[in-house]
Order: C-alpha cells, then sequence, then structure tokens
C-alpha cells in the first residue's frame, strides 16, 4: 500500500493525554510519534550539551527556546523518508507553528489535522501530581504544575485559534476511558 505523507499535531494542556493517545494513534495509523518533551528528556539523562542547558528551563516548566527545539524537529524530520508523524507537544507558540508551515512547506506538505485534547483545570492538576508520585519527573511538582499551565494558557492557547480558522481541528473531551477517546480520535480522523 502507497504511504502518502501525514502530518498530526497533538495539541493541549500538560496533563490532557496527549502523550498517551498520541502513541496509541501512532501505532494504530503507522505514524511516528515526535515528542518533544520526551527528545529534551533523553538529553537531560544522557547529559549532552542541549541536555545541559534545557535541564533548569524544564524544572522550572519554563519553554525551551524556540530555536532548539526547530532545530531537534528539523533533525528528526530529515530522518524519515516520507513523513507520516504526530507531533506531541510541538508547536507550542506561535513561532514554532509558523517554522513547522514553513519547513512543510518546503517538503510540500501541510500539516493535515490537529487534535485538541479539553480536560478541566482541576483534572489536569491531579493526573499531574498522580504522574508526579509514580513517575517522578522533575517538573511534575505543585509549583511547576502551576507554573506550566500558565505558560499553556499564554504561549500555546493561541493555537487553537491558528489551526482553527484553517480548519484543521478537531476538539476532544480527554477525560474518561482512554480506549474510548482513542477511538474518538481514530474517527473524527476518518480513520476508522
Ligand atoms: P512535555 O513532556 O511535552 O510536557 O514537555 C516537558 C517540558 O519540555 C516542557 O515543560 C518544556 O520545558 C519543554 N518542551 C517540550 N516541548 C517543547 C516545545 N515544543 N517548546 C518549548 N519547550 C518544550
Amino acid at each position: 500500500m502507497e504511504q502518502r505523507p501525514y502530518v498530526l499535531i497533538f495539541l493541549g494542556p500538560p496533563g490532557a493525554g496527549k502523550g498517551t493517545q498520541a502513541a496509541r494513534v501512532a501505532e494504530r495509523l503507522g505514524l511516528k510519534k515526535i515528542s518533544t518533551g520526551d527528545i529534551l528528556r533523553a538529553h537531560v539523562r544522557e547529559g549532552t550539551e542541549l541536555g545541559k542547558k534545557v535541564a533548569p528551563i524544564m524544572e522550572r516548566g519554563d519553554l525551551v527556546p524556540d530555536e532548539l527545539i526547530l532545530a531537534i524537529i528539523r533533525e528528526e524530520l530529515k530522518k524519515l523518508d516520507t513523513p507520516r508523524v504526530i507531533f506531541d507537544g510541538f508547536p507550542r507558540t506561535r513561532a514554532q507553528a509558523e517554522a513547522l508551515d514553513r519547513l512543510l512547506e518546503e517538503l510540500g506538505l501541510k500539516v493535515d489535522a490537529v487534535v485538541l485534547l479539553e480536560v478541566p483545570t482541576e483534572e489536569l492538576v491531579k493526573r499531574l501530581l498522580k504522574r508526579a508520585r509514580e513517575e517522578g519527573r522533575a517538573d511534575d511538582n505543585e509549583e511547576t504544575i502551576r507554573r506550566r499551565l500558565e505558560v499553556y494558557q499564554k504561549e500555546t492557547e493561541p493555537l487553537i485559534d491558528y489551526y482553527a480558522r484553517r480548519g484543521v481541528l478537531f476538539t476532544l473531551q480527554g477525560t474518561g476511558p482512554v480506549d474510548e477517546i482513542t477511538e474518538c480520535i481514530l474517527k473524527v480522523l476518518g480513520a476508522l
């Protein structure tokens, strides 16, 4: 079967379940999940130059500078013959979204769909605190969680409108059984 290029973005606040759902949808549709958070955490773990630079930023719950993120994205896209990807946690700023558009245009591609997962704030905080206990992520403490939610509202939420205007945005509730959310996503994407 011919594998056409496909570019999906998972958007939503920290704790909305983007990573979990992106992994499940990637598996079902044969896409590669590109998670900037996972890539950055690997750099921090391995103590690379980039890791050393971003560790304090991530621990505060702030955003890593756009140029560093875009260098990662360019590198990841270069590895693929035919981009069939889900971006998880990228783009997070208007500048990143515009740079992604330019990058895709150079490849003759565009964003096919954006999946926005909505979850009430109290539920997000509860989930992030639970993840903090279970996984011990350095940025999952109460103060940083608050900061990450603020940064999301200020920097990332405007992207909802950016993609909605283009008619590529699909908004879904990110609460309830994980399987049902996955099925809903696949359905809105026309994959079921
Ligand atoms: P995440 O796992 O997606 O919640 O990302 C964890 C942290 O990595 C964020 O709080 C940011 O500090 C950093 N990060 C991940 N993706 C991006 C991005 N696209 N732009 C800026 N910072 C990012």
